[in-house]
């Protein structure tokens, strides 16, 4: 394999042969000056993950041996920092771009090496005479079940035989997601105490990135939940907690993840619990953590929408806001409220419309 295309997909086995052939091992990709440029690019590729959600290519056609070496190197230093970080929504996260990244390029690619990746990815696959790829029922099941577009359900897919007939682009698509996998699977990695004085200022760029990222897409900008801010729903949810009233699972399943999702930690979460009358912090913090994903390590719950809060029976006091046709969702009410005014004041009322406009169009 050639080195062009190893530098395009780094996860590939022959990266590893690729990296042994060079002479390159791990104590100079982190301590070396001659590695600079395969650690600065690490860092970039962790922070186009952040930035935009997709690793950058950078073509190699014209590259030198020394800027693939470079490039492939940088793929394990990004691992190697992304793991030192230990952050579950930077891994999930960059393992994503990376994912992304790979598509981009192999949604282009000539069949042999679309097949190569495949096989790599543990989702083998062929192509017929026209280019159709073709995959395993099996694999194309554990591949798509994520995808919610009607496309891809296997009942509107080409299948004969045990295997499904994919367009290139519906392949490389489905390729992303084995590559996520795979990378979130692998991840972390142990680092080597040793090494850890050298990484610490890559560390600590990717920490700072890190930081905006989530306070970006935190709904309070990482300033903390506001009371006044919240939807009417979860300002009774909470003022029944404080009275001590019992909530029903489905309440505390909104509350919960509603409060996490605005960044409140485990210890503030709990602290709301604690005042209802079976409060039983072993249980609750039980659920908390289920809820919050920090249990399995997996995926925090998301809040409910509105719709599934009013078929539980839990949408209290909805206002004007909750009237608006776009509203469909207690956090987007949260960051509705929370826009500032153009007169410098947080709150709104209905429609975008603050009471000082609605005045001054005599509503
Ligand atoms: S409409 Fe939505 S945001 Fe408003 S009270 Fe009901 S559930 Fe809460």
């Amino acid at each position: 394999m050639d080195s062009e295309l190893i530098a395009k997909f780094p996860f590939l086995e022959e990266a590893r042969q690729f990296v042994d052939d060079s002479g390159a091992d791990i104590a100079e990709l982190i301590t070396s000056p001659s590695y600079e440029p395969a650690r600065a690019r690490g860092v970039q590729r962790i922070t186009d993950a952040l930035a935009h959600s997709e690793v950058s290519y950078v073509p190699m056609v014209r590259a030198s041996e020394y800027d693939r070496l470079m490039e492939v190197l940088s793929y394990p230093y990004a691992r190697m920092i992304v793991s030192a970080v230990g952050d579950r929504f930077l891994t999930k996260r960059y393992a994503l771009a990376e994912a992304v990244r790979m598509n981009r390029i192999l949604v282009g690619e000539g069949r042999e090496n679309t097949i190569e990746v495949s096989e790599q990815l543990n989702a083998p696959s062929t192509a017929d005479a026209d280019g159709i790829m073709r995959i395993r029922f099996t694999d194309y099941l554990r591949l798509a079940n994520r995808m919610k577009s009607v496309d891809w359900k296997l009942i509107n897919s080409d299948i004969h035989s045990g295997l499904v007939y994919l367009p290139q682009e519906k392949f490389s698509r489905l390729m992303q997601n084995a590559l996520q996998d795979r990378i979130e699977s692998e991840l972390p990695l142990m680092t080597p105490d040793e090494f850890k004085p050298y990484l610490r200022g890559d560390i600590n760029k990717v920490e700072m990135a890190l930081a905006e990222t989530k306070a970006r897409f935190s709904p309070t900008g990482g300033e903390g939940m506001k009371i006044e801010f919240c939807p009417p729903c979860i300002n009774h949810l909470l003022e029944m907690s404080r009275q001590g009233v019992n909530l029903p699972h489905s309440a505390r399943f909104a509350l919960v993840t509603f409060l996490s999702a605005l960044g409140l930690s485990y210890d503030q979460i709990i602290t709301i619990f604690s005042e209802s009358p079976d409060f039983d912090e072993s249980i609750a913090g039980y659920q908390i953590k289920h809820i919050t994903g920090e249990l399995s390590g997996g995926e925090a719950y998301t809040p409910p929408e509105c719709a599934t809060m009013k078929t539980n029976g839990i949408c209290y006091n909805p206002d004007k806001i909750c009237e608006q046709e776009w509203m469909t969702h207690p956090l987007k009410y949260y960051r509705f409220k929370s826009k500032p005014r153009r007169d410098g004041q947080p709150s709104r009322d209905a429609g975008g419309k603050s009471p000082t406009d609605a005045r001054k169009k005599g509503a």
